[in-house]
């Protein structure tokens, strides 16, 4: 399941430097996390980063995107090939 940042945020700019598939990015009010992008760090971290930086606990799973494990190791590796594509 990708995380979501709740509105609560306080645009502290901790997490988005710490997330390995560029997933952060500040919105129009807070920093979001783009879905597409969030594997909850599966194929980088054993949890996940912005989690663990975040000072006052505001990232959550996202309930709007529910995913199993397969299915974030496949974004994974998704995420990986293009961007080893677009290295290229
Ligand atoms: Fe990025 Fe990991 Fe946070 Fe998802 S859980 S937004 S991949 S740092």
């Amino acid at each position: 399941m990708a995380l979501k940042i709740l509105s609560s945020c306080i645009n502290c700019d901790m997490c988005e430097p710490e997330c390995p598939n560029q997933a952060i990015s500040l919105g129009e009010h807070v920093f979001e996390i783009d879905p597409t992008r969030c594997t909850e760090c599966v194929g980088h971290y054993d949890a996940p980063t912005c989690v663990a930086v975040c000072p006052i606990d505001v990232v959550k799973p996202d309930p709007l995107y529910r995913e199993s494990l397969d299915a974030l190791a496949e974004k994974f590796i998704q995420l990986t090939t293009l961007s080893d594509a677009n290295d290229k």
